[in-house]
Parts: structure tokens; C-alpha cells; sequence
């Protein structure tokens, strides 16, 4: 099946009890038994829930993986691949990291003994000095947030495979319709539902998506020993939303392209930020890697003060100020004191983030609405 055809129908199954085509929302704690020994693959609901199942199931086919598992939030699920790991174990990871991921590992992990290290793997080589017995999960996340460095999947799985170290990617930023991590190699791919795969700004939810049977089962041990699963509300608002997922993309793709270029162009506009470039450093490995370039771009104001920046980001109309992204609506950050304020200024500037930098989340609106709103904001500005 294709992708589109999948969004739609896999995993999903009218309901046997009526022939209702939507998948119901179990709205149940619990499931009443024949017998203690005998029920229906269903006992309590932290543990499965059927329309819980059956996102799972549709997540795992868009991702051309065999199991899923969903979570109460993208962190949530983070949280359960770091659970897999042991005191002293060491992880490594990109110095260009969502700032929830950072705060995550060094502030909750690294205080249970696990090691970081924060590194550039847009070359995968510097990865190699860094292996050693300890080494027990590389962690990446590209298109990166919010400079939009692409690491080239298939280079870092190779190196990982040598040294038997798991792989996992953050595929938020691309949503499966634009890169599939476990065709590459990798072991584990992340999702914050919250964004693409919602797609409409009103879920909280992470998902997890492996090939390996054992792996899913640690991982499923972990969903249910701690709890972070998502309610079966937000599991059919995310089914809902998924079946237009390829449809979305399509245009958050034509509408980034088309703001990319514009701002590109314009005389007031600094440094943009978007892997389609093909002047961006590592434009081939995007090209390889994924099926477009996503509606995700960042930029500066060639007068690079912070006030001018956030003038802009007060003046905009049409983009929203707001934290999150990948919803139908188009939104406008400031990494620097929004999502990205749990980094250290130090780290962040070290990394290339500067105070000034601006991040789009393009949505699905008419091109000419968007373009139009950016015009009038950079005449004011
Ligand atoms: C939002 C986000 C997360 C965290 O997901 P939540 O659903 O907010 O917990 C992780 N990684 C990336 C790249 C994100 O954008």
C-alpha cells in the first residue's frame, strides 16, 4: 500500500459490533472477564485500549515498522527508550537538540548516572572518538530544531551497527510522509505526535515505532510499568488527523518552498534556514534521505538586533506566537526564550542559536495570505 492509502485504512478496522467505519473511543478503565484467567487481549486499560491499538498500528505502517506504542506526550516517549538504559551507560547526541529532549537528558538522566555527549553529527566521523563500552544509544533528531542541520541517518547507523549501539531518531520534524528512520537502519523512531501526525494543534502525544519483537516488548514493559500512555480521546482525534496527513504535507512542502524563496530574496531578510537550499551544507543528505524538505525554515533579520526580531514577531498577523508546530496553522517562535530556554545562552550561542534567530512553523493556508502577512511585517519592521 501507499502511503496516502495508508494514512487511511491501515491498522483501522470497522467496528465488529456495529460496522461503525470510525474507529470508537474506548472510553473504559477496565474490561469485564469470562474468568480470572480469560479476557479478550484486554484487562486494564493502561495497558491496551483498542482504540489506542489501532493508532498504534496505523502509526507503525506509516513508518514501515511493525510496532507501535504511543504516549501521553513526545517527552513521554523519549523517556521510555532512556528507561531502556543502565547507571553509566553513555549516550550520544546532537549539540542541536529540542530543548525538551536536552533538558531531559541532562537534567533528570544525568542524574541517574547516565553520560551525554552533545556533539556536531552532521559529521557522523566525530562520532567514533566517542565509543566506547559504555556506549549504549546514539540519539538524533533531523531535520534539527531549529537550525535545520540534516544528519545523514544511514552514516551514523552504519557506525552504530559496527559498535552494537541502538539507534534512535526524532522524526518529528519530518513526520513519516518525508523520511522513514527504520528503512534507514535505525532501531527506534520518536515521534511528538503533537505536531505532523496530529496536525491540528490539539493533542499531546508521543509515539515509538521498532522492527524488533524484544525490543517492543521492553519497551511496552516500560509503557505499562510507568504509565505515560495517552487517554482514547486524543487516540481518535490522532486517527482522525492522520488520514490527511499526506494531503497536509503536501502543502506544508509547496508552502515552505514558496517561503523559503521569498524570504530568501528579500533585501531586510538575514540567513534562511531550509534544507532545500542547495546551497544549504548539507542539502545532498536531505535530498537522499527524505521526499521533500517540510514546512519547518528558520531565519534572521539582516539587522540582526534582538528588538528588531521580536518587533517582527509582535507585528506578524497571520502567524500566531506561539510554541509547538506542524499544525494546520501557521505559527511563529523565538527559540531563544521559548522552546529552546531550557538550553544554556552559552550552549546555544556556541551551537549557532542565536537571540535573534526566528522559526516558522509554515501551515497549510494560501501561499499568497502568508506571503503577504511577512510583506506587510517587514515593511514595518
Ligand atoms: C515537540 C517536540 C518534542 C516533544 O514532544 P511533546 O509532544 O511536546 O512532549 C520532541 N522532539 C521534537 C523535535 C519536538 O518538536
Amino acid at each position: 500500500m501507499k502511503f496516502g492509502t495508508k494514512a487511511i485504512h491501515a491498522g483501522v478496522e470497522p467496528d465488529p459490533s456495529t460496522g461503525a467505519i470510525m474507529t470508537p473511543i474506548f472510553q473504559t478503565s477496565t474490561y469485564v472477564q469470562e474468568s480470572p484467567s480469560k479476557h479478550k487481549g484486554y484487562a486494564y486499560a493502561r495497558g491496551a485500549n483498542p482504540t489506542r491499538n489501532q493508532l498504534q498500528k496505523n502509526i507503525a505502517a506509516l513508518e514501515n515498522g511493525k510496532f507501535g506504542l504511543c504516549f501521553s506526550s513526545g517527552m513521554g516517549a523519549t523517556d521510555a527508550v532512556l528507561r531502556l538504559l543502565n547507571p553509566d551507560d553513555e549516550v550520544i547526541t546532537s549539540n542541536d537538540l529540542y530543548g525538551g529532549s536536552y533538558r531531559l537528558f541532562t537534567k533528570v538522566y544525568e542524574r541517574a548516572g547516565i553520560k551525554f555527549h552533545f556533539i556536531d553529527l552532521t559529521n557522523p566521523e566525530n562520532i567514533v572518538p566517542l565509543i566506547n563500552k559504555s556506549t549504549k544509544l546514539l540519539w538524533l533528531e533531523t531535520p534539527s530544531n531549529p537550525l535545520m542541520r540534516i544528519i545523514d541517518i544511514e552514516a551514523c547507523v552504519a557506525i552504530a551497527k559496527k559498535h552494537a549501539i541502538q539507534i534512535a531518531v526524532d522524526n518529528t520534524f519530518a513526520s513519516p510522509y518525508l523520511q522513514n528512520p527504520l528503512d534507514l537502519g535505525a532501531d527506534v523512531v520518536m515521534h511528538s505526535v503533537t505536531k505532523y501526525l496530529g496536525g491540528h494543534s490539539d493533542v499531546i502525544m508521543g509515539a515509538l515505532v521498532v522492527n524488533d519483537e524484544q525490543l517492543y516488548k521492553d519497551l511496552a514493559f516500560i509503557a505499562n510499568s510507568c504509565g505515560a500512555v495517552p487517554g482514547p480521546q486524543d487516540c481518535f482525534l490522532v486517527l482522525r488527523g492522520i488520514k490527511t496527513l499526506h494531503l497536509r504535507m503536501e502543502r506544508h512542502c509547496f508552502n515552505g518552498r514558496k517561503i523559503a524563496e521569498y524570504l530568501q530574496s528579500h533585501p531586510k531578510i538575514g540567513k534562511v534556514y531550509w534544507p532545500g537550499f542547495e546551497n544549504h551544507p548539507n542539502h545532498d543528505i536531505a535530498k537522499k534521505q527524505m521526499k521533500d524538505f517540510g514546512g519547518m525554515l528558520s531565519f534572521t533579520l539582516k539587522d540582526d538586533r534582538l528588538e528588531k526580531a521580536i518587533a517582527f514577531m509582535e507585528n506578524v498577523e497571520l502567524f500566531s506566537l506561539a510554541e509547538s508546530l506542524g499544525g494546520v496553522e501557521s505559527l511563529i517562535n523565538h527559540p531563544a526564550s521559548m522552546t529552546h530556554a531550557s538550553i544554556p545562552k552559552e550552549e546555544r550561542l556556541k551551537n549557532g542559536l542565536s537571540d535573534s534567530l526566528i522559526r516558522l512553523s509554515i501551515g497549510v493556508e494560501d501561499i499568497e495570505d502568508l506571503i503577504q502577512d511577512l510583506e506587510n511585517t517587514l515593511t514595518k519592521v
